[in-house]
């Protein structure tokens, strides 16, 4: 069932949200509002980022996890990002410095106040698990500096042979017991438990079974969900502050349940303009998305008739269609893997195979990267990672540019005229492999 709803101070056009969509934005506004009132409430705050974050070690100790990221996404998707990224670039931070910082950094210049409309609090502490961008550890010292309270690093060894050692485990482990936890104790005032760690991850892998099960609906033609845009609001509480919690079990069920019905209905996804029409092309996308203009964004696509049908982005809090699980039979050690395994942490032979095999296994007419200006972590090796991608499946790759939160670097015209030659592309391809089948 689809709900029309108006979006505050919009003129015209109401936006078509399914109820799993109305259902996250409820779960994420709970959320703000438990962190804006921890002054009130007493509960202690910690400051950590999405890639590698502990949440079910965090709930452990009573903390609040309060993620940067995600509030640069609410303030940019509120249109308030660009005003935050001047600030910050007026107090002298470069163009080219990573705009969920500088939407942070400019946030917390102009009174910290969070998406809905309350001061958020100043954290008690500041967790980093240091996942491949070094964006996160320069972030971290702005925010030691603001804030001066405790900070803790977990360093993630890269994954640049492509693989998981005992010994990465075991140096990881060693972190975790000798300074994480004893510091987590001290902030927060509360004995670590073990077993309630392992009741945490159980409640995580529950989710995370129905999550895969909702990314790979996408196999299905047509696709029931769209796994970038839609994925977008399909990742927000298992990323965030929801993993190993009762609702997030609740919620990803709700979600299955929801595509399941769309598929035995024969439905595509659901778009802010109601249910997509026939679905023309099946798409693979590398980077994350624009949020200034997530709507505007979207709608290059499926106006055409595109849905992605599986995404790199949709991994940055975890790799979970490749097989990982959080296990509560070893709890420190699935808290190490899980943040080797993110997206971010892993080398470029790994992004090209983990793309390569989604344009196969998900029946894609080829690639197509969004390639973040001040995102180097994501951007660095794109062009390679699209060669490569299109030297192994045949099929067409694409490149188009924009930002994350900063609109300055968001050209509607160029995006689209780029996309559109792309769908071209694909038909030039299509009717090429048809003509040669008609030869054969
Ligand atoms: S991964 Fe990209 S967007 Fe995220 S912190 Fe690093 S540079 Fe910024």
């Amino acid at each position: 069932m689809t709900v029309i709803v108006t979006p505050r101070g919009a003129p015209a056009k109401p936006v078509v949200k399914d109820d799993s969509m109305l259902k996250q934005k409820q779960m994420m506004a709970a959320h703000y509002e438990r962190l804006t009132s921890a002054p009130e409430t007493g509960e202690k705050v910690i400051s950590t980022f999405v890639p590698g974050n502990l949440n079910e070690l965090v709930m452990c100790f009573d903390l609040v996890n309060n993620l940067p990221e995600v509030n640069a996404i609410q303030s940019g998707l509120r249109k308030q990002s660009g005003a935050y990224v001047l600030e910050a670039e007026k107090i002298g931070h470069s163009e080219d410095v990573c705009t969920y910082v500088k939407s942070d950094i400019g946030m917390m210049a102009k009174g910290n106040i969070g998406p809905n409309g309350k001061k958020l609090p100043n954290p008690n502490a500041l967790l980093l698990s240091y996942t491949g961008c070094f964006t996160f550890m320069k972030w971290f010292e702005l925010l030691r500096e603001q804030y001066k309270c405790e900070t803790i690093m977990l360093h993630t060894p890269y994954m640049g042979d492509g693989k998981i050692t005992r010994n990465m485990i075991e140096y990881m482990v060693k972190q975790i017991k000798e300074d994480v936890i004893p510091k987590l104790e001290r902030i927060s005032g509360v004995k670590f438990d073990i077993d309630r760690l392992r009741e945490y991850l159980k409640k995580s892998a529950k989710a995370e079974d129905d999550l895969v099960n909702v990314l790979q609906s996408a196999k299905t033609k047509p696709s029931p969900i769209d796994a970038y845009f839609g994925g977008i609001y399909y990742i927000g509480p298992i990323f965030g502050a929801f993993r190993g919690t009762d609702d997030a079990i609740e919620y990803y069920k709700f979600l299955r349940d929801e595509v399941e019905e769309r598929i035995a209905a024969g439905k595509g996804p659901v778009t802010p303009e109601g249910d997509m029409g026939k679905e023309k092309y099946r798409l693979v996308v590398e980077g994350p998305p624009n949020y200034t203009n997530f709507r505007q964004f979207w709608k290059m696509f499926y106006d055409e008739g595109a849905v992605v049908v599986a995404s790199s982005y949709t991994k940055v809090g975890g790799v979970y269609d490749l097989g990982f699980r959080h296990d509560p039979d070893n709890p420190l050690e699935t808290l190490a893997e899980y943040c080797l395994g993110v997206y971010t942490n892993r080398n470029l032979p790994m992004r090209i195979d983990m793309l390569a095999n989604y344009i196969e296994e998900y029946q894609a007419d080829g690639l197509l990267i969004n390639s973040i200006k001040s995102c180097n972590s994501f951007s660095a090796g794109q062009l390679l990672i699209m060669r490569e991608v299109e030297k192994r499946t045949g099929k067409p790759a694409a490149f188009i540019e924009s930002d994350l939160v900063d609109p300055r670097y968001f050209s509607a015209a160029n995006i689209k005229n780029r996309l559109e030659s792309y769908f071209q592309m694909i038909e030039q391809k299509r009717s090429g492999a048809a003509l040669e089948r008609g030869a054969a």
